[in-house]
């Protein structure tokens, strides 16, 4: 018999199975508010003008396609570490690698727990993103979890998650933490709890696993980075795994980075050697292209103001629809206050409609929305918020 016969059918991904029953629904009213992705006013996802530029240039001046070295392109690194750290660490205690998404740099700082920090456990946020749990499992470290939403499903049980990382962590436990626009939430610490985080994270001896996905989605470029650096001010070693999916729109081209804090040169320096051996028996080394795209951008003084103002176009695109729904939401009578999402930040929230809800959503409206009830905020059309709202409303009743 063959092989292959008995192999089971692995169950389907929940969001993507959204999105290609929205692609299949042939409804005109249909909103898709399911994916992942930023959506620009017409409803698509834009490639970025400081983006078509440099990759204009790359086009003019490219010289090779030749293998990039195991940790990536040493211009796009450098570009990241400024992005991320700021200069507020040493360079000689930080080793960093290009890797492909965040999503890749997640698994290659999985695989480096697990080889190098044994036997060490890495707690996740309750709830997070799917795909944390399979990515650390899969590079084989053990996965607990800490209490981060409050039974509202709207607010952060601030007190509960701090009891959890000083009750339930051994010193080396890894913790990993959004440093903004939690997904698929949108309830993010604030910059007095940041520092609380960090003052338990600091003295129960953890490794604080940054990942740092929405950079100038929240607040800002810099604002967004705060978090981040009230930790890296208390922890003298950090991982920070970070993404250029969302604030370049560079999703298919795969761009990322694991950026790791040692505490001292010496161990940066080895750190960065097993890390490229992580990478070698993975997938050998980064793709260039979006690397190479960020590099561009980011050594033009012009394409980096660019990006920024295109970055800063999307961040306020957001918050204005997160403004608008809640004053939709406001005029319909009956419906619950929806002014919770105005303090969340990012592109997704926690709606607050349940499984049944966003089930009639769908088939009754063509209004697509995660059985958790997570919306993506920039998938509204600011067109048509009344209706959107009135159906919200008309589910909820
Ligand atoms: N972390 C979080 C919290 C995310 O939401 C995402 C994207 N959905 C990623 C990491 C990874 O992004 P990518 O691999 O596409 O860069």
């Amino acid at each position: 018999s063959h092989r292959f016969d008995s192999i089971p059918l692995a169950p389907p991904d929940a969001i993507l199975g959204l999105t290609e029953a929205f692609a299949a629904d042939t409804r005109s009213e249909k909103m898709n508010l399911s994916v992942g992705v930023y959506k620009d006013a017409s409803g698509v996802t834009p490639i970025m003008k400081c983006v078509k530029a440099a990759e204009q240039k790359l086009i003019e001046t490219e010289k090779t396609k030749g293998y990039l070295s195991i940790d990536g392109l040493p211009d796009y690194r450098s570009d990241v570490q400024k992005l991320v750290f700021g200069d507020r660490i040493d360079a000689g205690r930080i080793a960093m690698v290009q890797a492909p998404g965040g999503t890749g740099a997640l698994r290659v700082a999985g695989e480096f727990l697990a080889r190098q920090c044994s036997p060490t456990r890495v707690f996740l946020p309750n709830p997070t993103w799917a795909n944390h749990n399979a990515i650390m499992q899969s590079a084989g470290v053990n996965v607990e979890s800490y209490s981060y939403l409050a039974d509202d499903r709207r607010s952060l049980n601030f007190e509960a998650m701090l009891n959890d990382l000083s009750t339930k962590t051994r010193p080396g436990d890894a913790v990993l933490l959004h440093a903004c626009c939690h997904n698929p939430t949108g309830v993010d610490p604030t910059a007095d709890q940041w520092k609380e985080i960090a003052r338990v994270v600091s003295s129960q001896g953890l490794i604080p696993l940054l990942d740092f996905a929405y950079q100038g989605f929240g607040d800002g470029l810099e604002a967004d980075a705060v978090g981040l650096h009230t930790m890296l001010d208390a922890c003298a070693e950090a991982i920070v795994c970070s993404s250029y999916s969302k604030n370049f729109g560079l999703y298919s081209e795969r761009v990322g980075a694991v950026g790791l804090v040692a505490g001292t040169p010496a161990a940066a320096t080895a750190s960065l050697s097993q890390l490229k051996v992580i990478v070698r028996s993975n997938y050998s080394n980064p793709p260039r292209h979006g690397g190479a795209i960020v590099a561009t951008v980011l050594s033009d003084d012009e394409l980096t103001q660019m990006w920024k103002a295109e970055l800063e176009e999307m961040r306020l695109r957001i918050t204005h629809l997160r403004e608008q729904f809640v004053a939709g939401m406001a005029k319909q009578s009956g419906a619950p206050d929806f002014s919770f999402l105005l303090k969340q930040k990012g592109m997704f929230s926690y709606s607050g409609l349940t499984a049944m809800q966003a089930d009639e959503l769908r088939t009754k409206h063509g209004v697509y929305v995660v059985g958790s009830g997570r919306i993506n905020v920039a998938g509204m059309d600011e067109k048509r918020m009344d209706w959107l709202c009135s159906v919200v409303a008309d589910v909820l009743a």
